[in-house]
């Protein structure tokens, strides 16, 4: 077993964060960002994003419309949204400054390429190209952040553009059991960590996903099995998700027998 220390500020940063209207982005606000033509995100996300697109076909048709903004930019969209769509469109589309998605660098607004783009609402249907990014999101690591339906649970009305980058096995977790984030970040917590972890399989490999309170006073210790390769992420709300990706050398094994045969 290999141990892990896990500061207090580190509940409010990583991937699997919870960004909504109940909590307010607390994270690094000096995160390394690149730019996607005009906007930018967060490294990891515009990675997997460019990966997706590169894979797809997808630049092509689709642009990058918004990606990280800081709270004096988020400020600036709601009152100009306020002036000029009024009070219950802005509460429906805009998040309240410092609760947006996009001040974490993790949330990308996509839209179709077309003459005029519309920032707040870009058109992105459940057809095409857009449609098929959207079907393969959640191998990126993305997954559409406010669907229909979930209204109610999100407190945002259905943005068919926004994605949000939360990683693959999250992603992939969240599209099997239809849950949003406002339901998964409570939905893990009964997978605890050291005792009854979440498992499941991506890429033919075993995936162990697992929640851990974080300590009130002080770092929080967690145990980790040494031959996993381990990513932990705070959900901005009370604690970490802990995923570990177990190496259980069978596909080395695999490829020894293959390459015995050839
Ligand atoms: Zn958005």
């Amino acid at each position: 077993m290999k141990r892990i220390m896990l500061t207090g500020n580190q509940v409010f940063r990583g991937e699997l964060i919870l960004v909504n209207a109940d909590h307010a982005y607390r994270g690094n606000t000096r995160r390394k960002r690149v730019d996607m033509g005009g906007t930018a995100l967060a490294e990891v996300a515009a990675d997997a994003l460019c990966a997706a697109m590169e894979k797809l076909g997808g630049w092509e048709k689709i642009a990058a419309v918004s990606g990280w903004r800081s709270f004096k930019e988020q400020q600036e969209i709601w009152d100009e949204s306020m002036r000029e769509n009024g009070e219950a469109f802005t509460k429906k589309y805009v998040a309240v400054p410092g609760h947006s998605e996009h001040q974490t660098g993790l949330a990308i607004d996509l839209g179709l390429r077309k003459e005029e783009i519309d920032f707040i609402r870009p058109d992105f249907p459940y057809e095409g190209i857009c449609q098929t990014f959207r079907e393969n999101a959640a191998k990126y690591g993305f997954v559409e952040r406010y669907p229909a339906g979930k209204e109610n649970v999100t407190g945002i009305g259905h943005e068919p553009w926004h994605f949000r980058y939360v990683g693959a096995v999250h992603a992939s977790l969240m599209q099997k059991e239809a849950l949003v984030m406002e339901e998964y970040v409570p939905y893990l917590k009964r997978f605890i960590h050291g005792e009854t972890p979440r498992k499941m399989e991506l890429d033919g490999r075993e995936v162990l996903v697992s929640f851990q309170k974080a300590e009130a006073f002080g770092p929080t210790e967690i145990e980790v099995d040494e031959r996993a390769e381990v990513s932990v992420s705070g959900n901005n709300v009370d604690g970490f998700v802990v995923v570990q990706y177990i190496r259980c050398g069978m596909t080395r094994d695999r490829a020894i027998s293959k390459l015995n045969v050839v």
